[in-house]
């Protein structure tokens, strides 16, 4: 196993190095030397058929699959990365961790740690959803809140990680062991599909290791599929670039959107963007930006159609899809997968903007009135749109 720039290809032998020293770009893992990740039941995440979503999506004469990472231990697939990084951290005798995070890999950081038993720093934005700070807090890490956006707290991780001597599990390129556990999600969806690989993948996209990840995985195994990289309009470098037919990312000034998962500005770390987009054309595939409108409604879709609880993040992938179809981007019989990648425990919040259709009983002994308040109410449950209006989701009481 070695270390090896994405760049200008110099090679490294294996230690904690966050960049390359010839020309600053990504060090990328080259081969396997068996050191076992830190292993907490992450990893081999269903594939489900998604029917009842394929019929609501007029036009669609396909395969919808979606790949459900909310399983993991901590709720998203941030776990994965942990795992494998805080594998070779434990193996190399390291005394603590430090993560930047908007949430979920600070989750990972602290859920991971604890079983350990290893200190931990995680460092996030002030604004970052409650619960996924609760969750962090929950686990023990020292927790900083810092004002600003994301790349304020990866400037600071990776001063901490400096000056403690710990190692930096922040999940952007800037840890090439831990990307490294990305390539199984590649490899299970190849397998998952019994071998017949999917025409695109969406992937809910920040910086970009699970597009590497989903891409290597399935190169590995000899598919030719297209990647679809799926970000916020509110914060979306990545997409403002492909669309301007652009080779390199520019950083983003304001982020504004409720997927907070996806919310990173790439401010310092702009060629995270630009090898992220090199990879996604690499495909053949594309970059997509979705609204907060479509999220809420992709979340929606997702709870009532499918079972499946998404944070906005989480729900982009299917956010992207009538944007893909219009596009003409389909052929007939195409096979579609896209990644669920964060549990709506983690952020229930834009759920809760939603007019949910709650009854409040007052007299729950009249059955009689609360059945025909029942029936009304079934007989509306077939709706499955948010844009149907707001009288739809009313509450009946
Ligand atoms: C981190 C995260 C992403 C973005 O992943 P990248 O590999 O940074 O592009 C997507 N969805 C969720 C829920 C996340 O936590
Ligand atoms: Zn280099």
């Amino acid at each position: 196993m070695k270390l090896r720039c994405v760049d200008c290809m110099a090679e490294l032998a294996p230690r904690w190095a966050y960049e390359c020293q010839a020309c600053g770009g990504i060090l990328e893992q080259v081969g396997n030397d068996g050191v076992p990740p830190f292993s907490f039941g992450e990893g081999q995440t269903p594939l489900i058929r998604a029917e009842r979503l394929e019929r609501a999506l007029p036009g669609f004469k396909g395969e919808l699959w979606l790949k459900d990472e909310t399983r993991n231990p901590s709720g998203s697939f941030k776990d994965r990365l942990i795992a494998a990084a805080l594998g070779r951290a434990i193996a190399t005798g390291v005394r603590g961790v430090v993560c930047a995070s908007s949430g979920n890999a600070g989750a990972a950081t602290a859920v991971y740690a604890a079983r350990a038993g290893m200190p931990a720093i995680v460092v996030v934005p002030a604004h970052t959803p409650p619960n996924k700070v609760t969750q962090i807090a929950a686990h023990g890490a020292v927790l900083l809140l810092v004002e600003g956006n994301y790349s304020r707290s990866y400037d600071l991780a990776r001063a901490l990680a400096e000056r403690h001597g710990f190692v930096n599990l922040t999940t952007t390129f800037i840890n090439p062991y831990a990307v490294a556990g990305l390539t199984a999600v590649g490899r299970e969806l190849f397998a998952q599909l019994d071998g017949v690989p999917p025409s695109h993948v969406l992937i809910p996209t920040g910086s970009g290791p699970l597009v590497k990840g989903v891409w290597q995985g399935l190169k590995e195994a000899g598919a030719a599929t297209h990647l679809v990289a799926v970000q916020a309009e509110g914060c979306a470098p990545i997409a403002r670039a492909f669309a301007a037919g652009a080779e390199h990312v520019t950083a983003w000034s304001t982020p504004e959107t409720i997927a907070s998962g996806i919310s990173d500005p790439l401010i310092g770390y702009e060629r995270d963007g630009s090898y992220t987009l090199r990879l996604v054309k690499e495909s053949g595939g594309l970059v997509l930006a979705v609204s907060d409108a479509q999220l809420r409604e992709a979340m929606f879709r997702l709870a009532r159609l499918e079972g499946v609880y998404a944070e906005p993040t989480g729900a982009s992938s299917v956010a992207a899809l009538q944007q893909l179809l219009g596009g003409g981007h389909l052929a007939p019989g195409s096979r579609i997968v896209c990644l669920i990648t964060g549990h709506g425990f983690k952020d229930g919040g834009a759920f809760q903007e939603m007019p949910v259709r709650t009854h409040r009983v007052v007299d729950p002994e009249d059955t009689a009135a609360v059945a025909r308040l029942c029936e009304a109410a079934i007989e509306q449950g077939e709706e499955t749109s948010l844009s149907l209006g707001p009288g739809v989701l009313r509450s009946l009481a």
